[in-house]
């Protein structure tokens, strides 16, 4: 059977990842993101009102064009976690697909939710949920199966392709966690198990690549977080928290110690009541039954006057912001738009790093000297990152000792490190190696 990859998105850069494997006739298309960067720095853009193919040509979403070049019919869409930059395209070009979009409850629930706020693109395809370990026919000779991953967002999964000429694993977006805080480990069992039965091709995420070690477990920063707000339990001013808004397992955690520093957590931000509702009325967390979530600007503002009338000491503001996105919560508390006053000495607490990406760290910087000038200490780096280091990689080509390897997910300079380690395993750049970019196709066997 001829197997081919078509390395679509997200092999130039971190953004808009999308790639299409064909098994004879069957095509499987895994993730359909957006480069959020690209919609960011023109900031009087409205996505939702673009064309799909104005869309392409900025740089935000897959360009697509390369899969009329495939020989097959299109059976699934399948994005492995909630990220923006693996789901964000769905709306904007699933439409142009006469497939399912097959993905775990969480994933699924989140397509949805932003397929009905972009409705004008007109995407109808069937959504069908799959959990990880279950397995679904794609055509009549290949097999998805959906094995559990960890990464910093809840239900993700890798995918694997079944073909007869071995599995084609779509390795992006987890790190190796054994005690998460929310969900199960990693199946580094299932992993070895497809590795004995033969992987033809194992597609890596290359974010971290560059970093020696191992990637900590999401209980570290559970740790590295409880002894912050622990150290400053007796604090009797303000304390504000951000994070990411679909960290689930982060802001779960952040509610915990809020209650055990005595402190009423309240979430506050568009994203954080989009996600924490989510995530809760999906069942994957209990949150306390009195925790408040609010989005809309009037109800946020309402809450911080509240907070201000009680008094500040009484409560912990979990907010959007942790970029220093200009619209977002605590950029504008820094900006002095909200009721919520800072006062010197006052905490913020970054449970999360800056994206290594020019817009974000100049945003952040701003939004910290903002805070800062109103007295607030900053603590930072409150975080442990979703993507495995150097020693989780040897890991995974160890657990699946695949024919060929494709890097993803990375720019040509973020490969460079992962071509090393894999070269130092035996690979060869140029023979089972393959080193892409976007708009590719890759023949694996004829
Ligand atoms: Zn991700």
């Amino acid at each position: 059977m001829e197997v081919e990859i078509a390395t679509i998105g997200g092999y130039e850069a971190v953004g808009r990842q999308m790639t299409a494997v064909r098994a004879g006739d069957d095509v499987v298309i895994f993730d359909m993101g957006l480069n959020l960067s690209k919609v960011l720095i023109h900031d009087n853009v409205e996505t939702e009102r673009m064309h799909s193919l104005d869309l392409i040509d900025m740089g935000a979403i897959p360009d697509d064009r390369v899969m009329s070049d495939l020989e097959g019919d299109v059976k699934a869409i399948v994005p492995t976690h909630g990220h923006l930059d693996h789901i964000g395209a769905i709306s904007k070009l699933a439409h142009r697909y006469d497939a399912p979009i097959v993905a775990s409850p969480f994933t699924i629930e989140l397509v949805k939710q932003q397929i009905k706020s972009e409705e004008k693109f007109g995407v109808q395809n069937d959504l069908v949920k799959m959990s990880a370990g279950e397995t679904m026919s794609i055509g009549e000779r290949n097999e998805l199966e959906f094995v559990n991953v960890t990464h910093s967002i809840i239900d993700a999964i890798n995918p694997v392709l079944h073909t007869p000429e071995g599995a084609v694993v779509y390795g992006l977006d987890k790190r190796m966690d054994h005690t998460p805080v929310i969900g199960d480990p990693i199946d580094m069992k299932r992993f070895r198990e497809i590795g004995r039965e033969g992987v033809l091709c194992y597609i890596e995420d290359c974010t971290n690549a560059g970093r020696k070690g191992r990637t900590p477990s999401e209980s570290v920063a559970r740790r590295h977080l409880k002894d912050v707000m622990t150290s400053i339990e007796d604090y009797d001013g303000g304390i504000v928290a951000t994070t990411f808004s679909s960290h689930i397992a982060r802001v779960k955690s952040l509610v915990e110690f809020a209650d055990d520093i005595g402190r009423q957590p309240v979430l506050l931000g568009r994203s954080m009541e989009k996600y924490s509702g989510t995530a809760e009325r999906l069942d994957f967390v209990d949150f306390p039954e009195d925790l408040g979530m609010y989005g809309h600007r009037k109800s946020v503002d309402r809450t911080f006057k509240r907070i201000m009338n009680e008094g500040k000491e009484n409560f912990f503001p979990i907010v959007t912001g942790h970029q220093g996105e200009p619209r977002a919560m605590l950029t504008r508390m820094g900006r002095g738009e909200t009721p919520y006053e800072l006062d010197d000495g006052d905490k913020v607490l970054f449970s999360a790093r800056v994206i290594p990406e020019p817009t974000n760290e100049g945003q952040r910087y701003q939004s910290e000297k903002l805070l800062g000038m109103q007295g607030a200490r900053i603590y930072d780096d409150i975080h442990v990152s979703g993507h495995l280091r150097q020693e989780g990689h040897y890991e995974m080509l160890d657990a699946l000792q695949p024919k060929n390897v494709i890097p993803a997910h990375q720019s040509l300079e973020g490969f460079a490190p992962y071509v090393d380690l894999a070269e130092d395993m035996g690979y060869k750049a140029g023979r089972d190696l393959h080193i892409t970019r976007n708009g590719n196709m890759i023949k694996l066997t004829e």
